[in-house]
């Protein structure tokens, strides 16, 4: 079972990271371990996705999709963009903030790009009466104006970030940062499955709930288990969630889709697992997009969600050992992914699994006939409303910059 007790994925993962934290992710991984063996605390987290966040989630068989697809393919969507706060990451910040109230922390701290897991931090903040600051980049508040109010609404401080490129990489070092001068009183709320050991185990489980359900709601529809398993993948938190609990199904293919931006030349675009090489970025060893010199690149995605230069460890590690397949789905063909799903089906998806929808249709013709094919849908389009209205124009049937 992985990652070892170092924390390690194969040569992926670890823990990079000031001595002064070193205690305190020791404290994280004994709290965990404690929680993890204990009834009440997995009937609470349990009482809170259900009655709180919305779980379980439908697995709804798309299948005006599934018919304009052809092959007779069988096209399931797993809703995470039902939940609260509206995608995924609500599973994690619940789980957090529990593990944060049984170490007796008072404060939650956490980074964001686009936002959503700034709200999804600042809502369990909320919900469990505590303090709760958010990091994010400036060019980040400028461009996600909107969840920079809702955290506000919700009671969180949001403090801006101007080193950098003022995007989430920085929001991130500043967040690590703030929290080895905190580390008494606060927890650092780490929203992808990134970060030192403990984090992407923590956050793998946490999001687990996603596959486990899916696995279980496959069955009971098709009395079989799916051919492919396809999700987007920004640090790969939604996709592990959903891939995690089919590891052992060796026939269950995965394939997760990340960001091609504009194109794959350095700086365009977030395909890490593509076009990344070995580094150390926020406290582990992963692929992570760089120069020749080791100097982090610049990233680009239409999909704030998907727009950071690392990627989960556990991602790395799928891809070296082929567990997992990576493709690349670039900002045009994700807009119109969008735009299909919502034509098809009445759901208009947030722009990061409306690049797993897109590549749907370059899966289609390479799989037999009747395949099942299960995709994270991790969150709803409210967010993405302008961009796309933007991109695509208002009556949305003519791309104009596609
Ligand atoms: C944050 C986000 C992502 C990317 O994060 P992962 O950790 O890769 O899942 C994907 N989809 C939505 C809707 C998000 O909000």
């Amino acid at each position: 079972m992985l990652p070892d007790r170092t924390g390690h994925f194969g040569p992926f993962g670890g823990t990079f990271v000031p001595e002064t934290v070193m205690a305190a992710l020791a404290e994280l991984e004994q709290a965990y371990a404690a929680a993890r063996r204990d009834a009440a605390f997995r009937r609470e987290l349990g009482g809170l996705l259900r009655d709180y966040a919305g779980r379980p989630t439908p697995l709804y068989h798309a299948k005006r999709l599934s018919r304009a697809l052809g092959r007779n393919l069988r096209v399931y969507l797993k809703r995470e963009d039902l939940l609260h706060t509206g995608a995924h990451k609500i599973n994690n910040t619940l789980g957090q903030g529990l593990l944060a109230v049984r170490m007796g922390k008072r404060r939650l701290i956490a980074e964001t790009g686009a936002g959503q897991h700034g709200v999804a931090t600042a809502t369990v903040a909320a919900l469990f009466g505590l303090a709760c600051e958010v990091f994010m980049g400036e060019e980040d508040m400028r461009r996600q104006a909107l969840n920079v109010v809702r955290m506000r609404l919700l009671g969180a401080r949001v403090t801006p970030v101007a080193s950098g490129t003022r995007t989430l990489k920085d929001a991130c070092n500043e967040a690590i940062r703030n929290w080895v001068t905190t580390v008494r009183t606060s927890h650092y709320c780490i929203g992808s499955v990134v970060g030192p050991h403990p984090y992407p185990m923590l956050v793998r489980d946490f999001q687990s709930v996603i596959g486990r359900e899916a696995r279980r709601q496959i069955l009971a529809a098709e009395g079989r288990l799916p051919t492919v398993l396809l999700a987007c993948v920004g640090g790969g938190s939604n996709a592990i969630g959903l891939f995690h609990p089919f590891r052992d199904d060796r026939r269950v293919r995965f394939i997760g889709v990340e960001a091609g931006g504009s194109s794959l030349a350095p700086g365009r675009h977030a395909a890490t697992l593509l076009k990344g090489r070995i580094g150390v970025l926020h406290g582990s060893r992963s692929l992570l997009l760089q120069d020749r010199f080791g100097q982090v690149l610049p990233t680009a995605s239409i999909s704030a969600g998907l727009d950071y230069p690392g990627v989960g460890p556990e991602h790395a590690y799928y891809q070296l050992t082929g567990r997992a397949r990576y493709a690349a789905v670039s900002d045009a063909q994700a807009l119109r992914g969008a735009q299909r799903l919502a034509r098809t089906e009445g759901i208009l998806p947030a722009l990061e699994p409306a690049h797993a929808i897109a590549y749907l249709k370059r899966l289609a013709p390479r799989l037999r006939r009747g395949a099942v094919v299960i995709v994270g849908l991790s969150g709803r389009g409210d967010k993405d409303v302008q961009t796309l209205a933007d991109h695509l124009g208002a009556d949305g049937a003519h791309p104009r910059h596609v």
